[in-house]
């Protein structure tokens, strides 16, 4: 993926690049066929110092009227499932892999990902958490550069470069796959314990489970 520029950053090192000069770059973007069909952008939302990022698929019909991500029904089961990894959505930054609704909630096609995805790598660079949480599959698959379902890789942690990785359930599909919720609450409640045991300022406490050395299929470069 070509690394993208933002005016004024010659290195563009982690935490440099502010949120919103990307979404400056990102403007009124028509760069794939989403644009033409969706009514508001959806960047991302909330603390842009998070220890934990949640990374989405795409905007819902909801997400897409509100221009934010996470709200209506999907939004509300995250927000009662958050408490599981001891964490709160002012804690948290929530971004999705395309930043524009696909018609009829449909998949987000390869060229739309390719066109989007590095506004969610510099997002990425820019909040530079400790952990990312990939909900479902093109979360999942993007950020572990895998081909690999959420189902197969799920129910461990995952290092790749300065990034713990969970992969987990889309809140949503938890909704009409009600045997997913309770393996969805065992991912975060893993995510919980991760952090509880590393402490953003502190050394790793005594009986540390560290994650997994390396992702599937190697590690996305960042
Ligand atoms: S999905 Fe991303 S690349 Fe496509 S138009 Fe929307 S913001 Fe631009």
């Amino acid at each position: 993926m070509p690394v993208m520029h933002i005016p004024g950053h010659e290195h563009q090192r982690p935490r440099e690049v502010s949120l919103a000069e990307i979404e400056d770059v990102l403007g009124n973007c028509h760069r794939c066929p989403l644009g033409d069909t969706r009514t508001n952008i959806v960047f991302g939302v909330g603390d842009p110092n998070a220890r934990v990022m949640f990374i989405g698929e795409g905007p819902g019909r909801n997400e897409d009227l509100q221009g934010e991500p996470f709200v209506g029904a999907a939004g509300h089961k995250l927000d009662s499932l958050l408490s599981i990894a001891g964490l709160t959505r002012q804690q948290i930054y929530i971004a999705n892999v395309v930043k524009c609704r696909p018609p009829s909630n449909r998949n987000p096609q390869p060229g739309e990902i390719e066109a989007c995805s590095p506004f969610l790598r510099e997002q990425i660079r820019s909040v530079w958490p400790d952990v990312l949480v990939c909900l479902g599959n093109f979360a999942t698959q993007f950020v572990l550069r895998t081909d690999k379902g959420v189902t197969h890789l799920r129910g461990r942690l995952y290092q790749t470069g300065h990034f713990v990785v969970a992969p987990t359930f889309h809140p949503a599909a938890c909704i009409y796959h009600s045997d997913w919720q309770p393996l969805l609450e065992q991912d975060l409640a893993m995510v919980g314990a991760w952090l509880r045991e590393h402490p953003r300022d502190g050394a790793a406490q005594p009986g540390t489970t560290p994650a997994a050395p390396a992702a599937p299929e190697g590690p996305k470069e960042e």
